[in-house]
């Protein structure tokens, strides 16, 4: 590992924006520190708000992310109040959470660290902690003491695992001054301490050990496979993908906890799935409380046997992930005092022999945590079987951090979900108009959104508005034909493998041919039938299958016209291929009933807002045919409604977002205008 420092961009920082240019440089390491992993802290001298000068400890906040983290992730903790806790022989996590709380420099600051006594206890000016990957290698193995002394000899002290408190805190200030040739402290199964009189010193510090620790690492593999190699051939990446579609929407109705999955088959995740030893390595645990957290203790190793025989491979992974709850229940009643429920027993990781990694959490990022926090799992598996045997917690040491009453309060504190959160919605048509707006109505409400249009720039522009917005992992986008069968298909592939599934379909994708029907040629006949009523079979077929592979519902949303309870002149092409659509997602209503999959019509009129549909001929057409000038189109559909109102996409997505979500629950079957009040359109 090298060294990111540079002191051309440190020069002349403030000792506050040192701390932030420090922790970034750590965040910004994917081998120290991982989704809000590790610590940093700087103690400076400020004033209070007395203005007296005080000695302040500046630590990251709890739960901050170091490699996005700003001034304000660092609360102040007034070191006069903190540091008499010395002469304590013990401190109650409570006790201490609520004791910080009253040390702080300015009240509305984030709560600190639950490590920051760590910190605080040492006497050195700048302290960092990180989880490395390298160090966990040593630590996570059957003699951590043995080879830490071989790897560092005198500079590395060693501390006991113990979950994170007052007595780790006490425990590591005391190692730390076990001799004048300490630099360092490894904490078991949790990670490394170092420290220094500057940020530089405390940051090449840590650098320079974990290096130490990778290259002690490198020399016992050399020339060594740490995961046995298995003797069947393994599957191309296609197959392997193809596989992974087909199981994620059962494997995500499974897990039954709400949520997203996450796929990944990279070399590191391939090495392991594919060796015989997966399965009693995957057994020993995770490798640090913290990871446990995201990961769960275990993950669930699977042997789907044959990828291309799909109904054995899911009944394969059902009968799995039942044993993986089962045993879960077992280790659970075996360990706890009864003070907390039981969380959900479900895995977070699965591995599928032979095809790759799939990840489960509330929303995509928590997803994605678990698999690069399980990716460097492996990792730092593969060091420890280099350097001996990979170990981990002791089960009740597993279960005491999965139970850690801190954990539990830090999750009630999180922010309130949206009404889409862990849902994921396909939109076709999504580029513009109100296709955009919907995907973006959603997003908004939390969703993760499969943005599809035949206009394929349009729906990148789309996504990266919403990744902007929400974030990458929230969004990802197709061009899709919803005319053509193998688009279709293309495109809910994309959906599986993003996602493990879908929720919620809006078929929206549209266009209007204008002509009297005497005139009309047979090509725009057909293109209207094909495009406003075959492209909406074809989707919904793609998207049941889905729901149904899941088993958890799902929410078929179909954007019509008020063109189909009152159909205008020299719009028959259109009229009609709509009417099919209505008439489709009844059917759709009536025969997924029973597999709590509902289907409904949206009937907008007049949206002209980034409209597609409403280009310049239909614009003439439509003036043309109620004897008005073009200009005056907009004005003349505005007037003609019973609310004098100008329908917007806005307002159709909105409709959109109800029968999305669990407020429609007893809806289906349903027709809904949004048309700002239309005497002919009533639905009937
Ligand atoms: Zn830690």
């Amino acid at each position: 590992m090298r060294s990111a420092w540079s002191e051309s961009e440190a020069a002349g920082l403030s000792p506050l924006d040192l701390l932030v240019y420090q922790s970034r440089l750590v965040g910004g390491e994917p081998a120290l520190a991982l989704w809000g992993g590790g610590n940093t802290s700087l103690k400076t001298i400020e004033r209070d708000f007395t203005g007296a000068e005080r000695s302040v400890l500046r630590i990251k906040g709890s739960g901050a992310d170091m490699k996005t983290i700003g001034r304000g992730g660092f609360p102040g903790v007034v070191l006069d109040y903190v540091l008499p806790l010395l002469d304590r022989d013990d401190m109650s996590d409570d006790e201490m959470v609520d004791y910080l709380g009253h040390c702080l420099l300015e009240p509305s600051s984030p709560r600190p660290s639950i490590e920051t006594l760590l910190h605080a206890f040492l006497p050195h000016a700048s302290v960092v902690h990180s989880h490395a990957d390298a160090i966990l290698s040593i630590t996570n193995t059957r003699r951590p003491y043995e080879l830490l002394a071989e790897a560092f000899g005198e500079e590395v002290a060693a501390v006991a695992y113990r979950r994170p408190g007052f007595l780790l805190s006490k425990e590591v200030a005391q190692s730390a001054q076990t001799g004048a040739a300490v630099r360092g402290v490894a904490l078991l199964n949790h990670g490394l301490v170092t420290w220094g009189d500057t940020p530089r010193e405390a940051y090449e510090t840590h650098i320079e050990l974990v290096t130490r620790s990778e290259e002690f690492v490198r020399t016992a593999a050399s020339g060594r496979r740490p995961f046995r190699r298995s003797e069947s051939a393994r599957p191309t990446p296609a197959i392997r993908r193809r596989a992974a579609a087909a199981l994620g929407p059962a494997l995500r109705g499974l897990l039954r906890h709400g949520g997203v999955l996450h796929f990944e088959d990279g070399d590191e995740v391939m090495r392991l799935v594919c060796s015989p030893d997966a399965e009693s390595l995957a057994q020993v645990g995770a490798a640090t409380p913290d990871h446990l957290l995201t990961t769960k203790r275990t993950p669930l190793v699977v042997d789907t046997g044959d990828v291309s025989d799909t109904e054995q491979a899911r009944s394969r992974l059902a009968a799995a992930v039942e044993e993986y709850a089962r045993s879960y229940r077992q280790w659970y009643e075996h360990h706890t005092d009864g003070a907390h429920p039981m969380l959900d027993p479900y895995p977070r990781v699965v591995l599928l022999r032979g095809v790759g990694m799939w990840t489960a959490g509330a929303n995509a990022r928590a997803a994605l945590a678990a698999a690069d926090i399980y990716r460097h799992t492996i990792d730092i598996m593969a060091g420890s079987q280099a350097l001996d045997r990979y170990a981990s917690l002791s089960l009740q040491d597993a279960y005491d951090a999965e139970y850690w009453p801190l954990e539990l309060y830090k999750r009630t504190l999180a922010p309130p979900e949206r009404e889409l959160s862990g849902r994921v919605a396909l939109v076709t048509g999504a580029a513009s108009g109100i296709g955009r707006a919907i995907a973006l109505k959603f997003a908004e409400e939390g969703a993760h959104v499969v943005v599809t249009d035949v206009h394929a720039a349009g729906a990148r522009a789309v996504a990266r508005e919403i990744a902007e917005r929400h974030g990458s992992e929230r969004v990802t986008h197709r061009r899709m034909d919803v005319t053509d069968e193998e688009s279709v298909r293309e495109a809910f592939y994309a959906a599986r493998l993003a996602f493990g599934g879908l929720d919620v379909l809006v078929s929206n994708a549209g266009i209007a041919p204008v002509g009297a029907i005497d005139s009309l040629e047979l090509a725009d006949w057909q293109r209207s039938l094909s495009v406003n009523a075959t492209g909406h079979f074809l989707v919904a077929k793609q998207a049941v299958a889905i729901m149904r592979e899941q088993g958890l519902g799902g929410s078929l949303i179909f954007v019509a016209t008020k063109n189909v309870p009152a159909p205008g002149q020299e719009l028959g092409a259109y009229s009609a291929a709509k009417a099919a659509e209505a008439q489709l997602a009844r059917v759709l209503a009536i025969e997924n009933g029973p597999h709590g999959i509902r289907s409904n019509i949206i009937n907008p009129d007049a949206v002209f807002q980034g409209s597609r549909l409403w280009s310049p001929a239909v614009r003439r057409g439509r003036a043309q045919a109620h004897g008005i000038p073009v200009s005056e189109v907009e004005d003349f559909y505005r007037r003609r409604t019973l609310l004098r109102a100008t329908v917007t996409a806005e307002d159709v997505a909105e409709a959109a977002l109800f029968l999305a979500g669990d407020r429609s629950l007893k809806t289906t079957g349903a027709m809904l205008p949004v048309d700002g009040g239309l005497r002919d359109a009533f639905p009937r």
